[in-house]
């Protein structure tokens, strides 16, 4: 019979032919299929926002989505009616640009940072991000995954008040416990109460600041695979961090006769979405524009995915490390056959431990039987001996003619009944 040549094992799986077409197929559309699917869908994102009250946290997310998500607040409470703790509440809104809907929420933490005492401050938010991060792993457990609501936070903006100097030790330390939960991004609050060099030397001071505390502000991320104007508008938004902004919901004149979003001061207009004037502008392109979906990301492959790790481990969870090893049949064959082969070894050596244990006890048996059989023999061959002793002593005394003791005479009857029976 012929020998058919086999491929090697892997040519099938690795070998990879480059065709070129000979007409349109169709699959170039695939990216428009996820674009429609998208619009379809609609979007979400959820944004928190952290600093003491009054730095302009919600004029700024009014400004950043250019709706009034926050109504006009009303004079501030008096200090001692004032909640005790800090809040947190949230605010949903759907909007649409061009057809596209996002769904927002915005969670507030009223309270941050207004206390005497702000020591603990960090821990409702972190307790509230972690529950987040629960509820979102409480669903992936489900048996029926089709309805996961995603609520986990994808981004915090954390005002920073506008001192001019460093950052404060409520400041650092709220970053240091919150920093491996949600994609920190910093923001200068008010900065129109700053000088340009003043802003550029706290900004260099916060950095410093994070830097020597270890605290990782998220990162927009750099592909290679980028366009140049792609890369180049990605460095300058990571050049802006932290953002100095300043926010504005209302429209004011500019000293050249237009109308922009600002504010106006008697020596002139501060303009929100002027670059020159702040960097609401390159915030709102990161949060907004460019990063949407890479804060989203971010947030679920590796802020969420180290907090589950974290916390499937704390419940004894092991890793299994099988389920990511590759699938090979042959491989899998090899190691069933193994495990068979060893089956039958361990039991071919209990049936032969079975076996000799049986032989030596039928061996000491035998052994024992015939100890009892030479130990008879020996007896009954005594028992005769003393008989042919007595019996030729007999003999003897009758050929001498010598009569028998009574006592003597009494043995040899017993001895001659013995000998008859
Ligand atoms: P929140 O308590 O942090 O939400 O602060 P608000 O948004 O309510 O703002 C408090 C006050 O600061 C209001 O009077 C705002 O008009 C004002 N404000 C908001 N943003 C800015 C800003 O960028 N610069 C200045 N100078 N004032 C601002």
């Amino acid at each position: 019979m012929a020998a058919v040549a086999s491929p090697p094992p892997d040519a099938s799986l690795h070998s990879i032919v480059r065709k070129k077409l000979g007409g349109f197929v169709g699959f170039a559309n695939l990216p428009n299929q996820y674009h429609r699917r998208s619009v379809r869908k609609g979007f979400h994102f959820t944004a928190m926002v952290v600093g003491e009250s009054g730095l302009g946290k919600s004029t700024l997310v009014n400004t950043l989505f250019n709706t009034s998500l926050y109504a006009k607040k009303d004079v501030p409470l008096p200090e001692h009616d004032r909640p005790q703790t800090v809040a947190i509440e949230s605010i949903t809104a759907d909007i649409e640009e061009n057809g596209v809907r996002l769904r927002l929420t915005v969670v507030d933490t009223p309270g941050y940072g207004d206390f005497i005492n702000n020591d603990q401050g960090w821990k409702p938010i972190l307790d509230n991000i972690e529950a987040r991060f629960d509820a979102f792993l409480e669903q992936e457990n489900r048996v029926n995954r089709q309805k996961t609501i995603d609520n986990r936070i994808h981004a915090c903006l954390y005002f920073v008040e506008p001192t001019g100097h460093s950052l404060k030790p409520v400041d650092i330390e709220f970053m240091r416990r919150l920093h491996q939960r949600v994609n920190l991004i910093p923001v200068i609050a008010k900065a129109d109460t700053l000088t340009d060099d003043e802003v550029a030397q706290f900004k260099a001071r916060i950095l410093s600041d994070l830097a020597h505390h270890r605290i990782d502000i998220y990162q927009a991320p750099q592909y290679d695979l980028e366009d140049e104007e792609t890369i180049a508008e990605n460095e300058e938004i990571v050049r802006k961090i932290p953002f100095a902004v300043v926010g504005s919901d209302t429209v004011v004149a500019t000293s050249d006769g237009r109308q922009a979003r600002g504010r106006a001061y008697p020596w002139g207009t501060v303009e929100v979405d002027n670059e020159d004037h702040c960097d609401f502008v390159k915030l709102r392109q990161m949060l907004v524009r460019t990063h949407m979906e890479e804060l989203k990301e971010h947030t679920a492959d590796v802020l969420y995915e180290k907090y589950r790790q974290e916390k499937l481990l704390a419940m004894g969870v092991a890793q299994d490390h099988s389920v990511f090893k590759e699938v090979n049949p042959a491989a899998k064959m090899a190691e069933e056959r193994a495990l068979h082969e060893s089956k039958l070894a361990k039991m071919e050596a209990e049936m032969k431990m079975v076996f000799q244990q049986k032989v030596n006890e039928k061996e000491a048996k035998l052994k024992q039987s015939e100890e009892e059989l030479y130990a008879r023999h020996r007896e009954m061959k005594e028992a005769l001996e003393k008989q042919r002793v007595e019996l030729e002593d007999k003999k003897r005394r009758l050929e001498q003619g010598r009569p028998l003791t009574p006592e003597k005479a009494q043995q040899s009857t017993k001895k001659k009944g013995f000998l008859r029976a």
